[in-house]
């Protein structure tokens, strides 16, 4: 990708980048839909990435092309609204940075990326994370690691206008090669938890279901209110304050069956996040295929989150083998990941695409994903 970021910022700006930045797209290992509760993620960062070639910008303008729109988009200091479409992404963070009392350099920037677009592997937060990176480094600024994240996620809610929790842009940014990231999405403290699959001769088979998102977004803002009304039934700040034990109690007080089954989700959820780090501090990294499964089924059951290819995919992971299996992502399409032993990855990837042939869905495309580094600087030119 660094090439050919380099080679879109020479077409676009005729002149050569100062440096390169770049930031991955992710996988939640588990804990869906509980960072905008205020609970438990797990995300790692994968090999996958969008990388940024940046330099100074010679008019005080800021500039952005990528690969997928070459014809670059310039801005100067603007308002939420004010740039539309994906340059949104970095007016965006342009924005936030200096809504947080941050002065960012004016730059050009070329963007390149192989996180495959509204898959569920945030390739917005790859972008957003990006550029940020790059202007924080450009610019010389004192921005600590810990609240670059809520920065990313403000260009993302407040200037593009998607309604996501804190878990992307967190994992783009803080995750590190072999280890998955334990956030706690009230505090924002982490955890790096050691995740080396490859050594327990185990791998995580990620299943693009490639099915189209329909409704995508209604959906997701249906599911938070829902949370959130649950969470002032119960008077409590948030779903993360009800803890399993008083899950039947809480569940009593609701009387709709729907605000019922959303709140089992992120209750049930965050207890199988909290489980599975226990079993991978303890390195016993097998033994957390059951909370996957059953975080699937928890998805499909009581969030209703799910689609045919996502259903499909686990089965037919579960069938060939695997330890267990869930989508991961918002929903409503995107990925499926397995865990398997690493011998059985291929195997279980064309049982897959064969499930989905038969049944006439789009041909899936899988790989295997090794947890690697969070958002950085590539190079010195
Ligand atoms: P996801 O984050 O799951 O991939 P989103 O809908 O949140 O899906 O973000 C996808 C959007 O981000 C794209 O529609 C596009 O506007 C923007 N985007 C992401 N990567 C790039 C890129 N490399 N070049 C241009 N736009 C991008
Ligand atoms: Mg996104």
């Amino acid at each position: 990708m660094s090439g050919k970021a380099s080679a879109a910022f020479t077409e676009a700006y005729g002149d050569e980048p100062t440096g390169l930045w770049a930031a991955p797209g992710r996988v939640n290992l588990i804990g869906e839909h509980t960072d905008y509760n205020d609970g438990f993620v797990l995300p790692f960062a994968l090999p996958q990435r969008t990388v940024a070639a940046v330099a100074p910008s010679p008019d005080g303008t800021w500039s952005v092309c990528s690969t997928l729109a070459p014809e670059p988009v310039t801005f100067g200091v603007t308002e939420p609204g004010e740039v539309t479409g994906w340059g949104a992404y970095v007016a965006g963070v342009v924005w936030a940075l200096r809504d947080a009392g941050f002065e960012p350099p004016a730059v050009r920037i070329a963007l390149a990326s192989d996180v495959p677009l509204g898959a569920g592997l945030s390739s917005s937060a790859a972008l957003e994370s990006a550029v940020l990176t790059a202007l924080i480094d450009l610019g010389g600024l004192d921005v600590p690691l810990e609240r670059r994240p809520a920065i990313a996620q403000r260009a993302e809610n407040l200037y593009v206008g998607a309604p996501t929790g804190i878990l992307d842009q967190s994992a783009s940014i803080r995750c590190e090669a072999g280890q998955a990231l334990f956030l706690d999405c009230r505090s924002y403290a982490i955890e790096q938890i050691p995740f080396d699959l490859a050594a327990a001769g185990l791998a995580i088979l990620v299943i693009n279901s490639n099915a189209p998102h329909q409704h995508v977004d209604g959906e997701y803002g249906a599911r938070r209110k829902s949370c959130e009304e649950s969470a002032a039934i119960l008077g409590v700040p948030a779903l993360r304050d009800i803890d399993v034990t008083g899950l039947a109690a809480a569940l009593e007080r609701l009387g709709d069956e729907v605000l019922r089954k959303r709140t089992r989700h992120i209750v049930t959820e965050n207890q199988r996040v909290l489980d599975t780090v226990a079993l991978l501090r303890a390195g016993s990294v097998r033994e957390i295929g059951p909370l996957l499964t059953a975080s699937h089924t928890s998805m499909r059951d009581d969030f209703e989150i799910t689609v045919a290819q996502v259903d499909v995919a686990v089965e037919t992971a579960l069938a060939a083998g695997a330890y267990g299996a869930r989508m991961t992502g918002g929903g409503f399409g995107g990925c499926v990941l397995a865990l398997v032993d690493d011998d059985r990855a291929e195997a279980t990837a064309d049982a897959v695409a064969s499930a989905y042939a038969e049944r006439g869905f789009d041909a899936p495309t899988s790989w295997v994903a090794v947890a690697g580094p969070g958002a950085a600087r590539l190079n010195r030119l």
